[in-house]
Protein backbone atom coordinates (compact mmCIF):
# COMPACT_ATOMS: atom_id res chain seq x y z
CA UNK A 1 0.00 0.00 0.00
CA UNK A 2 1.03 3.36 -1.10
CA UNK A 3 1.67 5.92 2.03
CA UNK A 4 -0.33 9.08 1.53
CA UNK A 5 0.39 12.16 3.52
CA UNK A 6 -2.12 15.08 4.27
CA UNK A 7 -1.62 17.82 7.08
CA UNK A 8 1.79 16.33 8.06
CA UNK A 9 0.30 13.12 8.78
CA UNK A 10 -0.19 9.57 7.36
CA UNK A 11 -3.40 9.80 5.80
CA UNK A 12 -5.81 6.17 7.22
CA UNK A 13 -6.87 3.81 4.08
CA UNK A 14 -10.61 3.98 4.87
CA UNK A 15 -11.50 1.57 1.62
CA UNK A 16 -10.58 -1.12 -0.29
CA UNK A 17 -11.55 -2.12 -3.94
CA UNK A 18 -13.18 1.37 -4.67
CA UNK A 19 -14.48 0.56 -8.47
CA UNK A 20 -13.05 3.30 -10.95
CA UNK A 21 -14.79 3.01 -14.15
CA UNK A 22 -13.03 5.09 -17.10
CA UNK A 23 -15.50 5.33 -19.98
CA UNK A 24 -15.24 7.33 -23.03
CA UNK A 25 -18.66 8.64 -23.52
CA UNK A 26 -20.53 7.22 -21.56
CA UNK A 27 -19.28 3.57 -22.99
CA UNK A 28 -17.54 1.74 -20.16
CA UNK A 29 -13.83 1.25 -21.37
CA UNK A 30 -12.21 -0.44 -18.16
CA UNK A 31 -12.69 -0.76 -14.61
CA UNK A 32 -9.92 -1.36 -12.00
CA UNK A 33 -9.51 -1.09 -8.29
CA UNK A 34 -8.11 1.42 -5.69
CA UNK A 35 -8.17 2.50 -2.22
CA UNK A 36 -9.54 5.33 -0.55
CA UNK A 37 -7.23 7.35 1.81
CA UNK A 38 -8.80 10.10 4.33
CA UNK A 39 -6.49 13.10 6.22
CA UNK A 40 -7.45 12.56 10.15
CA UNK A 41 -7.20 16.05 10.34
CA UNK A 42 -9.04 17.66 7.45
CA UNK A 43 -10.79 15.16 6.50
CA UNK A 44 -9.75 15.26 2.67
CA UNK A 45 -9.99 11.97 0.77
CA UNK A 46 -7.67 10.80 -1.95
CA UNK A 47 -8.08 7.56 -4.43
CA UNK A 48 -4.65 6.14 -4.45
CA UNK A 49 -3.52 2.16 -4.83
CA UNK A 50 -4.58 1.71 -8.22
CA UNK A 51 -4.54 -1.78 -9.36
CA UNK A 52 -2.84 -2.55 -12.39
CA UNK A 53 -4.46 -5.22 -14.29
CA UNK A 54 -7.96 -3.89 -14.78
CA UNK A 55 -11.08 -5.73 -13.17
CA UNK A 56 -13.20 -5.61 -16.11
CA UNK A 57 -11.83 -4.42 -19.62
CA UNK A 58 -13.76 -4.20 -22.86
CA UNK A 59 -11.11 -5.19 -25.34
CA UNK A 60 -10.17 -7.82 -23.30
CA UNK A 61 -13.47 -9.29 -22.10
CA UNK A 62 -16.30 -7.81 -24.87
CA UNK A 63 -18.89 -5.36 -24.19
CA UNK A 64 -21.66 -7.33 -22.69
CA UNK A 65 -19.71 -8.42 -20.09
CA UNK A 66 -17.89 -5.16 -19.51
CA UNK A 67 -20.82 -3.20 -19.59
CA UNK A 68 -22.88 -5.92 -16.86
CA UNK A 69 -20.26 -5.36 -14.47
CA UNK A 70 -20.43 -1.64 -14.86
CA UNK A 71 -24.14 -1.71 -14.29
CA UNK A 72 -23.87 -4.14 -11.30
CA UNK A 73 -21.57 -1.77 -10.18
CA UNK A 74 -23.69 1.85 -10.63
CA UNK A 75 -27.06 -0.42 -9.34
CA UNK A 76 -24.98 -1.42 -6.10
CA UNK A 77 -25.54 -5.00 -6.62
CA UNK A 78 -21.65 -5.59 -5.97
CA UNK A 79 -20.90 -5.71 -2.34
CA UNK A 80 -18.01 -6.13 -0.09
CA UNK A 81 -17.90 -9.12 2.52
CA UNK A 82 -20.28 -7.33 5.02
CA UNK A 83 -22.14 -6.17 1.84
CA UNK A 84 -21.44 -2.40 1.40
CA UNK A 85 -22.04 -1.76 -1.87
CA UNK A 86 -19.14 -1.21 -3.71
CA UNK A 87 -17.95 2.82 -4.21
CA UNK A 88 -17.61 3.81 -7.96
CA UNK A 89 -16.18 7.24 -9.73
CA UNK A 90 -16.53 7.69 -12.86
CA UNK A 91 -13.67 8.79 -15.14
CA UNK A 92 -14.56 10.17 -18.62
CA UNK A 93 -11.25 9.65 -20.39
CA UNK A 94 -11.79 11.90 -23.65
ZN1 LIG B 1 -5.25 16.98 5.71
Amino acid sequence: MPEMYCCRREMRCTRNGVALVFENNGQPWYVKHADEYRCRTCDRSVIAGVAPEPIADLSRDGLETCSTHVEKLKDGRLTDLIGRPQPVVIIPIT
